[in-house]
């Protein structure tokens, strides 16, 4: 049973952030739908729902996603589909089912900084940075670097570079509505290329000699091969840290070559 002190829904940031800093019991909820699974007692849950952060919007040379939003509406975002292809869309369309995607927040998916996450892979390869209350825009990469451990940040959103880069996701699980083994995102501006692993069963990381051996022409395979020798893959319950090395060479290759084709 879940054992919740109190319910507040603020309606300003401050308040929310005062919130969050009164105590450690204290927690932002997004979609609740991982907090319900941690069997511990809260404070209060801090509903950020009435600050208005569930809109997906472009503006000043950003595509710029709100923390509120659900991993249902990157779904079926047409704004995002049109920007960046349909890499949003494959990204979390295997995350449980729909009705779980309608709750689950980008804000839960995103803050979190768990290493199976398909967004956090996503954002990564496409050069996201993370709007946090206190500190400003942060990129991806940093942030993911940062231990989570006694922070209590809010986190506003993230916002990707409308630059006319493209990405490509892949991932495999053993099972349909499973964890991944391994995830894979490239993203393509211009002549720079990044591809980003995760599920390693670490968070993720970016292979940039990978990354670079495409941007010099190389061929998806090859790109694929480098990418699996310059990142460290680890065993867990879900598949050894050879089968995740084997399962990069492919899934990488996979995601190069689709943007390649398209490309062309
Ligand atoms: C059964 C199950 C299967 C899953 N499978 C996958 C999968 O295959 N791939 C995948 O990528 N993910 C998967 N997930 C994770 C899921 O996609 C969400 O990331 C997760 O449920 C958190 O989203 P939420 O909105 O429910 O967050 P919550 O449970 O509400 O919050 C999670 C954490 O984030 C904090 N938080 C939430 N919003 C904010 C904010 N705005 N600012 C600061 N802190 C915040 C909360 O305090 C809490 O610590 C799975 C989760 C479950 C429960």
């Amino acid at each position: 049973m879940l054992d919740i002190r109190e319910y507040i829904i603020p309606q300003s940031l401050e308040e929310a952030a005062a919130l969050v800093r009164k105590s450690p019991a204290n927690r932002i909820v997004g979609g609740g739908c991982w907090l319900r699974m941690e069997r511990r007692p809260y404070g209060t849950w801090v509903d950020l729902s009435a600050l208005g952060l569930d809109q997906i919007h472009a503006e000043d040379g950003w595509v710029q996603i709100g923390s509120g939003c659900t991993l249902r509406m990157l779904e079926v975002s047409e704004l995002l589909r049109e920007t960046f292809g349909s890499c949003f869309a494959d990204c979390v369309s295997s995350i449980v089912g729909v009705q779980f995607r309608n709750c689950a927040t980008v804000g839960g998916s995103v803050y979190g900084r768990f290493g199976f996450s398909d967004l956090c892979t996503l954002l990564l390869s496409l050069e996201a940075d993370v709007l946090l209350h206190s500190r400003g825009a942060v990129p991806m990469e940093e942030f993911l670097r940062t231990p989570r451990h006694g922070e209590r940040d809010l986190l506003l959103g993230v916002r990707i570079p409308q630059d006319g880069r493209r990405a490509a996701f892949a991932a495999f699980r053993r099972t349909a509505t499973d964890l991944p083994v391994l995830n894979t995102a490239v993203s393509v501006s211009g002549a720079s290329w990044r591809i980003a692993v995760g599920a390693r069963p670490a968070a993720a990381a970016l292979a940039r000699q990978a990354g670079a051996r495409l941007a010099s022409g190389a061929a998806p395979a090859e790109a694929a091969c480098t990418a699996s020798e310059e990142l460290r893959f680890g065993d867990n319950m879900r598949g050894s840290g050879a089968y995740r090395k084997a399962l990069c060479r492919v899934l990488v290759a996979q995601c190069a070559g689709r943007l390649k084709e398209g490309l062309r």
